[in-house]
């Protein structure tokens, strides 16, 4: 939470809690030279998907052995990349003059693979043999040979001490990220780090080596764990959990890691839920409708798609005319601006985004919204890339993201409409209805009665509005019609019959 209001919100259910960061040792069961990909089996579900732009020269493969350094080839770590984002290297694009897949992998080798993406609908997870353990303040990179510093780390002095206190202490062909929370920590606590990152690698390793594929060799810590190393620095206030145990997990970590915060950490024993509480329940009920409402009486329409999300940004009323139509044209997209970078965090949106927001005529005033839009982007962990405003009112923007987006999370398709997020009128049914009748009529030439089984909605438009139309239809078939609503029937559905 952030100034007394929900910033973000993540789920783990315990359950079927997400893969990512997990490392396994994994087979390849398939090279598919054509999609330049390989399917890795790692003891889920589905195989996982490994890109060729994800395999790394020096990646630990259990014939070649721990992750060496052998040959004086550059990984290619694309710095800029790197630094701007302090969670990962960058993931995708291969590089020129990348090998082959089946120069690197065969079937029925054995490979260390990290998730990187969860599993979504049918498709697997996709894995890297590029591995990154983040620690509470340093990222390990083991088959990397290069040291980021996070850009956020703005003073040059600063940057020097991190990057060649890191670069003397690291692994020989290992690597880090030095993340922005490192600016204020003294080099004991970045070796002290840096020691438990290459600690879990070796066990990795060990493990590696005495195990036969697929098997898990390093599970990340459960999503509570995960944010506290991750987020619960300094200018966290408080943090309040309502499960004695896991209580009990997070102090027992920060005793480990950060013992001075370990007092920020408290038990909540309210009696009503902690949701309620903090009025969280609310704003996750506002994160899950289409339609978002802001202050000003405009709102924001969200719509997910397969390939994108959209987002609309509507004035509601208008107030205004002339040139103070202008003005609140802005006023309310600067405003949309604010909610629209909130529900991206609270949903977490990724992949393609596109907003529309109220067409502008004066091109300041697209700059204006422009750069608020940038400017509240800042408070967003995921990285995002965004494009200038269009003359439409249009921005095309990216957002990253690894685990799945909470709508997605809390929700299932509809069952009526199955997604579509409509069904057929009940009037289109009557229609379809009709037409059934007809050939029915073909079907059964002796028989005097049809039955129709409806949806209670559709008898009542068939002995409504439609009356007139049942009964020609009637009149020119030469036979009875008996309308029977049937309450357990989808709307959509009909049975035409006769007996
Ligand atoms: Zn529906």
């Amino acid at each position: 939470m952030e100034n007394g209001g929900l910033a973000e919100l993540h789920v783990d259910r315990g359950v079927d809690r997400g893969y990512v960061g997990n490392v396994y040792l994994g087979r390849v069961v398939r090279v598919l030279p054509g999609m330049q990909a390989a399917f890795v089996d790692i003891g889920l579900d589905r195989a996982a998907f490994l890109y060729v732009g994800d395999i790394w020269p020096q990646m630990f493969d259990k014939q070649g052995g721990g992750g060496g350094n052998d040959d004086d080839e550059d990984p290619g770590v694309d710095e800029d990349a790197v630094e701007a984002d302090e969670d990962g290297p960058p993931r995708e694009a291969p590089r020129p003059g990348q090998p082959n897949i089946q120069d690197l992998l065969k079937e029925g080798q054995e490979i260390v693979v990290q998730v990187a993406k969860d599993p979504i609908g049918t498709k697997g997870a996709r894995v890297t043999t590029h591995v990154t353990l983040p620690g509470r303040y340093l990222v390990f990179m083991p088959t990397v040979d290069h040291v980021g510093i996070s850009r956020r780390i703005a003073k040059d002095r600063e940057r020097r001490r991190l990057r060649e206190f890191v670069d003397k202490n690291r692994p020989k062909g290992g690597g880090f990220i030095v993340r922005t929370v490192c600016a204020t920590q003294t080099n004991i606590t970045l070796k002290q780090d840096m020691n438990y990152l290459v600690g879990i690698w070796e066990k990795i390793c060990g493990a590696a080596e005495g195990r036969k594929a697929p098997a898990p060799l390093h599970l990340d810590h459960g999503l509570v764990l995960r944010m506290v190393r991750d987020s619960f620095h300094d200018d966290v206030e408080r943090m309040v959990v309502d499960s004695p145990k896991l209580y009990e997990e997070v102090c027992a970590f920060m005793e480990e890691f950060s013992p001075e915060l370990k007092e920020k950490v408290h038990l909540y024993r309210g009696a009503e839920p902690i949701f309620d509480t903090f009025g969280v329940e609310t704003e996750i009920n506002r994160s899950l409708g289409r339609r978002v409402w802001l202050k000003s009486g405009g709102y924001l329409v969200i719509d997910q798609t397969e390939a994108l999300v959209s987002i609309d940004v509507n004035s509601g009323k208008f107030v205004g005319q002339g040139n103070s139509l202008e003005d609140t044209t802005v006023r309310v997209n600067l405003e949309a601006v604010k909610e629209v970078v909130y529900q991206l965090r609270l949903r977490n949106i990724g992949g393609i985004i596109i907003i529309d927001f109220i067409d502008m005529d004066r091109e300041s005033n697209r700059d204006k919204v422009y750069r608020a839009l940038e400017e509240e982007l800042k408070k967003d962990r995921a990285r995002t890339n965004v494009l200038k405003i269009s003359e439409f009112g249009l921005v095309q923007m990216t957002r990253k993201r690894v685990q799945e987006d909470v709508v997605r999370y809390l929700s299932e398709t509809c069952p009526v409409c199955e997604g579509k997020g409509s069904v057929r009128s009940r009037q289109t049914v009557c229609y379809d209805v009709f037409r059934e009748l007809q050939r029915e009529a073909a079907r059964a030439v002796a028989k005097e009665t049809l039955f129709v089984n409806v949806h209670p909605s559709v008898a009542d438009l068939l002995y409504g509005d439609e009356y007139p139309v049942l009964e020609a239809v009637e009149a020119r078939l030469g036979k009875r019609v008996v309308v029977r609503p049937l309450l357990h029937l989808h709307v959509e559905k009909y049975e035409v019959y006769s007996k």
